[in-house]
C-alpha cells in the first residue's frame, strides 16, 4: 500500500506475516543458523546469496525492527546496533578512516563529542566543529580535501539548537561528501531529514523510540541517495574490491541503495561486533509500536511546561525550540511543525548552586543521565554528561554551567509544572 501514515507504519511497518504466522514478531534468540550444505554457506559468507549464518553479523529479528525505522525513515536500508554511540561510530567510520577529515556541528551529545574528539581523533580522524548558527562561508571554510562527510544533530541534546539541514546538505554535497543526521530527538514523527537533503541518519533508539528506559539500542538509515560512484578515490571502501570478502564491490553488487549499510554490516559489525539482542529489538519494536501517540504527548508537556517557565520570574531563561520566543522558532516550524521533542532547557536564577538545590527538591522528576523517557528526568549536564569539558568547550557545546535538562515524560502535565514550583519554592 501506498502513502501509508507514520502511525500506521509505526504500529504495523517491517513485519506482515503470512497466514498462521505470529501476529507479534518472533524473537529469534539463535546464535547461529543451521544449512544443509557447505556450499549453502559459502555462498552466504561472500554475500552471494541471502541470509542468516550468526547473530554477531544480522538476525531476523533485529532485521525487522530496522526494516520499520526505514520505513519510518524513507530509507532504502537500515541496521540495528547496540548503542546511538555505535551508529555514530559506525555511520561515520564506514567512510572515513586514518588520514580523513569530518565536519561536525559542535552542537552534539556529549558522548558523540568525546568519541569524535578523543576517540576517532586518536584512530586518525580529525574533525572540524562549526557553530550550526554559522554563515554558508564559515561552514564551506570548513571543507578539506580530505573531508568524508558531514555530521549534526537535529535537535541537540541537550542544547536543544535545530540544525538547518537544507544548509548543511548543501555545503556536504557541493564538497562532495554526505549529510549524516543524527535524529533521536525529533524521531522520524517530527522530521525526516531526507526530505530535506540528509543522506544517513543515526538513533540512540534508546531514547524516543524504546520510550521506556528498557533497552540501549541504536539504528542507521541510508537513504540510499548519495552516489558514491561519482567520487570512486574518495569513497574507495564502497567503490573498489573488498578483499575480505572475495573482491566484492558494494555499489556493484548492492547499487545505491543498499551499499552503505552492507558494507557497515559485513565489515564494521564482523570486526566489532556491537549487535542488539534480538530480545532488545523485540523491546524496542513495542516502543515504536506507539512512538506516534507518544511523541504527540511528549510534546504537549513539554510546550507546557515551557510557557510555565517562561511565566515564572524565579527563571533566568528557557529554552524549548516550539516556543514562539525562541532563536530557533523559525527554524524548527519549517523541519517539524508539529512539534519537535519533549525535551526543555532552563536557567534557574542563582546559577550552578540554584540548579542544584532545585533538581534536590523534585519529587516527580527524577535526577538520571538519562532522557526522552515515559517517566520525566532531569540533569544537570556540567556536573555530569558534560563534566570533562572546560568552560570554553561547554560554551561551544552549548551548555551553561547553570543549564537544567528537563525531560518531560507522558505524564500529566499540571503535576509536572506543580513538581517543578514547589521545587523552586523550596530552594
Ligand atoms: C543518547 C544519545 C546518543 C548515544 O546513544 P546511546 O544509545 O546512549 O549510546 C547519541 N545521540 C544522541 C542525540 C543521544 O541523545
Amino acid at each position: 500500500m501506498k502513502n501509508i501514515g507514520k502511525g500506521t507504519q509505526c504500529v504495523q511497518g517491517g513485519y506482515t506475516p503470512e497466514n498462521g504466522q505470529p501476529r507479534q514478531i518472533p524473537i529469534i534468540q539463535s546464535t547461529t543458523f543451521k544449512y544443509a550444505t557447505s556450499e549453502d554457506m559459502g555462498k552466504l559468507f561472500d554475500l552471494e546469496a541471502s541470509g542468516y549464518f550468526y547473530s554477531r553479523l544480522q538476525n531476523p529479528t533485529c532485521d525487522t525492527v530496522a526494516a520499520k525505522i526505514c520505513e519510518l525513515e524513507g530509507g532504502t536500508a537500515a541496521m540495528l546496533t547496540s548503542s546511538g554511540q555505535a551508529a555514530s561510530f559506525y555511520a561515520v567510520f564506514n567512510i572515513a578512516s586514518c588520514g580523513d577529515h569530518v565536519v561536525s556541528s559542535s552542537t552534539i551529545y556529549g558522548g558523540t563529542y568525546n568519541l569524535f574528539a578523543v576517540t576517532m581523533k586518536r584512530m586518525g580522524i580529525d574533525f572540524t566543529f562549526v557553530d550550526p548558527d554559522c554563515t554558508e562561508e564559515e561552514l564551506n571554510a570548513a571543507f578539506r580535501p580530505n573531508t568524508k562527510a558531514v555530521f549534526g544533530e537535529t535537535i541537540a541534546n541537550p542544547a536543544l539548537t535545530v540544525i538547518d539541514i537544507e544548509k548543511f546538505a548543501n555545503a556536504a554535497h557541493s564538497h562532495g561528501v554526505p549529510l549524516i543526521i543524527d535524529n533521536t530527538f525529533a524521531t522520524p514523527v517530527n522530521c525526516r531529514p531526507f526530505e530535506h537533503g540528509a543522506d544517513i541518519i543515526t538513533h540512540s533508539t534508546t531514547k524516543y523510540m524504546d520510550g521506556h528506559g528498557a533497552a540501549v539500542g541504536g539504528c542507521i538509515v541510508d537513504s540510499g541517495k548519495f552516489d558514491w560512484t561519482k567520487y570512486p578515490e574518495k569513497f574507495s571502501g564502497l567503490c573498489t574490491p573488498d578483499d575480505s570478502y572475495h573482491g566484492v564491490t558494494y555499489t556493484e553488487r548492492f547499487g545505491l541503495e543498499g551499499a552503505f549499510i552492507t558494507k557497515a554490516t559485513a565489515q564494521l559489525m564482523r570486526d566489532f561486533g556491537s549487535v542488539q539482542s534480538p530480545q532488545s529489538a523485540f523491546m524496542l519494536n513495542l516502543g515504536l509500536e506507539s512512538l506516534h501517540v507518544r511523541m504527540k504527548r511528549h510534546c504537549e508537556n513539554g510546550l507546557a511546561v515551557a510557557k510555565a517557565l517562561e511565566a515564572d520570574d524565579r527563571i533566568a531563561w528557557v529554552n524549548y525550540p516550539s516556543l514562539p520566543s525562541n532563536k530557533y522558532y523559525s527554524l524548527a516550524q519549517k523541519y517539524m511543525p508539529n512539534g519537535t521533542c519533549g525535551v526543555v532547557s532552563f536557567g534557574v536564577k542563582g546559577g550552578r548552586r540554584a540548579a542544584e538545590a532545585f533538581m534536590k527538591g523534585l519529587k516527580i522528576a527524577a535526577i538520571e543521565t538519562h532522557v526522552a523517557d515515559a517517566r520525566t528526568c532531569c540533569l544537570h549536564p556540567a556536573s555530569a554528561t558534560h563534566r570533562q569539558m572546560n568552560d570554553e568547550e561547554l560554551a561551544a557545546a552549548g551548555v551553561s554551567p547553570d543549564l537544567v535538562r528537563f525531560s518531560c515524560g507522558l505524564e500529566d502535565a499540571e503535576d509536572l509544572i506543580a513538581d517543578i514550583k514547589q521545587a523552586l519554592d523550596n530552594i
